[in-house]
């Protein structure tokens, strides 16, 4: 049996997350909105408790955390909905990199198409991005710089550090997409200067369909983030829609669980990598590995196994090891990796690249296993 290595893609539910949703389904029909029975009121319950866990994990406050259909959706508010105020400024100058997911790319890129000026930072080849080319480019009319904290496709942790604590005092909002290191670089992101957050539960043992949008405070005051389309109340107006009151409570539960595990779990998957890479020398296969592992999360490895194709490696593979090359989001395109080109790696080894990612309740026994088998028919198709 294939064992799943892809949790950058999305990761198994947790069974006590589901345990969670399987009683708020069975027990809580409620609309949190309904204030005339106690259903609404139970309802509402859940929900605050879920913004109360989530809010615990990343040290903000509950009110600060908005609930969205995940990080696509938290993307598209944030960056959006700083429309009205950058018209009304004339702050239209946007900073990004060239390794963004697409839900940042395709977001700044239609704001480009309504008169936006966006400057694309690309990393070098260690995956990073430079903090000092990043904060060079701040302008006068600079609104927004939006960066990534762990790129998806090589586990690269970028500046965001240097960078939140260079903007602190100045008047540009900074984003962070925390979609792959929420639930890992904990300290990390409680230490981190940012005005606005992206977060999604599927990507750390809770359910698909609900992530959040974090809005911090600066001065008491709210980035001026607007709702990017139109409905009722809920979350103060910036994401209408009826609440999902099972899945928000997952996601409080995996957010619970990410709190109290987080360390342990960095141990587990440190090993894991440990192991992966002494096979890897041991095997006598051919590899490179993507990016600087001295910036990697210990839960992704991004190879390039010289001399064969990742497709034909993924195929004949398959009943080992469940890998990708490249995001989810773009896998059904054959084009090679944006993320390995902007790193400038050449097209030949981006198309020998693949990507391993793993996290919580895995059988490390089980994966070595299996990623030793998958070592030997690599050996085998490579020319
Ligand atoms: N940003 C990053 C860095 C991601 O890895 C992903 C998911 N692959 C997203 C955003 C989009 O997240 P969601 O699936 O919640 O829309």
């Amino acid at each position: 049996m294939s064992v799943y290595l892809d949790y950058n893609a999305s990761t198994p539910i947790d069974p006590r997350v589901l345990d969670v949703m399987i009683e708020v389904y069975r027990n809580d029909p409620g609309n949190a909105d309904s204030r005339t029975h106690d259903f609404g009121e139970q309802a509402r319950k859940v929900t605050e408790n879920a913004r109360k866990q989530i809010a615990e994990l990343l040290g903000v406050t509950p009110e600060e955390v908005f609930f969205t259909s995940g990080s696509t959706e938290s993307n598209n508010i944030v960056i959006q909905g700083l429309k009205d105020y950058a018209e009304s400024t004339g702050k239209k100058h946007i900073i990004t990199t060239a390794i963004e997911h697409k839900s940042v790319l395709n977001t700044v890129k239609y704001m480009e198409s309504q008169g936006f000026d966006v400057d694309y930072v690309s990393p070098d080849l260690s995956g990073r991005v430079s903090a000092e080319d990043v904060l060079s480019r701040v302008r006068e009319d600079t609104l927004l710089v939006s960066i990534m904290h762990v790129n998806n496709e090589t586990g690269t942790i970028q500046p965001v550090k240097e960078i939140g604590d260079a903007l602190a005092d100045k008047d540009v909002f900074f984003h962070v997409d925390a979609t792959q290191s929420c639930s890992k670089l904990v300290d990390q992101i409680r230490d981190l200067h940012y005005d606005m957050l992206s977060m999604s539960a599927h990507k750390f043992r809770g359910p698909q369909g609900i992530g959040a949008l974090i809005l911090r405070r600066r001065n008491y005051k709210l980035p001026p983030v607007k709702n990017v389309y139109f409905g009722g109340q809920q979350e103060h107006g910036l994401r209408p829609g009826t609440t999902p009151v099972a899945l928000v409570a997952g996601m409080g539960k995996a957010c619970e669980l990410a709190q109290a595990e987080y360390k342990e779990e960095a141990i587990e998957n440190k090993a894991i990598r440990d192991e992966m890479l002494n096979l890897l020398k041991k095997e006598g296969v051919r590899y490179e590995l993507n990016g600087d592992p001295q910036y990697c999360i210990d839960s992704t490895l991004n190879i390039c196994f010289d001399g064969v194709s990742s497709e034909a490696l993924m195929l004949s593979t398959k009943q080992y090891c469940a890998i990708s090359n490249g995001s989810a989001c773009t896998s059904r395109s054959y084009d090679p990796s944006y993320v390995l080109a902007a790193m400038g790696i050449p097209v030949e080894k981006i198309e020998s690249s693949v990507r391993i990612s793993w996290g919580s309740g895995v059988n490390k026994r089980n994966i070595l296993d299996n990623f030793k088998k998958m070592l030997s028919v690599i050996i085998s198709l490579a020319i």
